[in-house]
């Protein structure tokens, strides 16, 4: 059975209507991942303690054990990952709000239910056929940003997660995750809608399309369109294999 999708709903919040087809633009920005020179002492024990893991379920494990990371001192939940394992499309975001560490699930608030409208406009979903995560595991006080030191320590799990997850695409959501996934400065808006290359040295490659955080897409309905085009590109590499 096809995902049901509330089709006023999500017209309501398209900017401009579907395009019938979009030409494929493949452009290939190589990212080569290479361990920091000068990693954090804390970043050092995440990667060898996210290293050992042998699925998913027992790298959120280790997360949840995981005390190197200041942040987890004023949050209620650790919040690693919701949907379904061995889905092709894993979305990342930047780190749970208010409402993903009261409940200890990603994307839950408003910009959640944004982002689970979007993935079902291309029939996805986290309870089908779609993995969700963020570059950081617990909310940053008054939601400010995560720091650079407190992404580069959950960066070993980010990358185990996705070697782990091994999806065929991951969809980065925001310029923060976009920033911390492929190690780029970048702007999203330079870079949303491309498919762009994370090679992890000896463990995979991996296709990146970065787009808009639906938290932003909320506040600038006018980039909707933007953000749907990058959800059809999503769907037509998926589609290739
Ligand atoms: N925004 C994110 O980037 N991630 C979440 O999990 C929730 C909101």
């Amino acid at each position: 059975m096809g995902v049901v999708v509330d089709i006023n709903h999500l017209l309501k919040q398209q900017a401009t209507p579907k395009p019938k087809s979009v030409s494929p633009r493949p452009i290939t920005s190589p990212v080569n991942i290479t361990k920091e020179k000068e990693e954090h002492q804390e970043a050092t024990l995440a990667r060898s303690q996210a290293n050992v893991c042998r699925s998913l379920q027992e790298l959120k494990s280790a997360i949840e054990k995981f005390d190197g990371c200041k942040l987890k001192e004023g949050a209620t939940n650790t919040v690693v990952y919701d949907g379904t394992i061995g889905a092709d499309l894993l979305v990342i975001g930047e780190g749970p709000g208010a409402q993903e560490d009261a409940i200890g699930l990603p994307f839950v608030g408003p910009a959640g239910k944004l982002l689970d409208n979007m993935l079902a406009s291309i029939n996805r979903s986290r309870k089908k056929n779609t993995l969700i995560s963020n570059v950081n595991y617990w909310r940053p006080p008054n939601n400010r940003n995560p720091s650079d030191e407190e992404l580069a320590i959950c960066r070993p799990f980010v990358e185990r997660l996705i070697v782990l997850a091994q999806p065929k695409l991951i969809l980065c959501v925001g310029a923060v995750a976009t920033s911390a996934v492929l190690k780029t400065g970048k702007t999203i808006s330079s870079l949303r809608g491309q498919l762009c290359d994370l090679t992890f040295n000896d463990k995979g490659h991996f296709k990146v399309i970065p787009t808009f955080h639906p938290a932003y897409l909320l506040r600038r309905p006018q980039n909707k369109s933007q953000a749907w085009r990058d959800l059809l590109k999503a769907e037509e590499f998926l589609d290739s294999f």
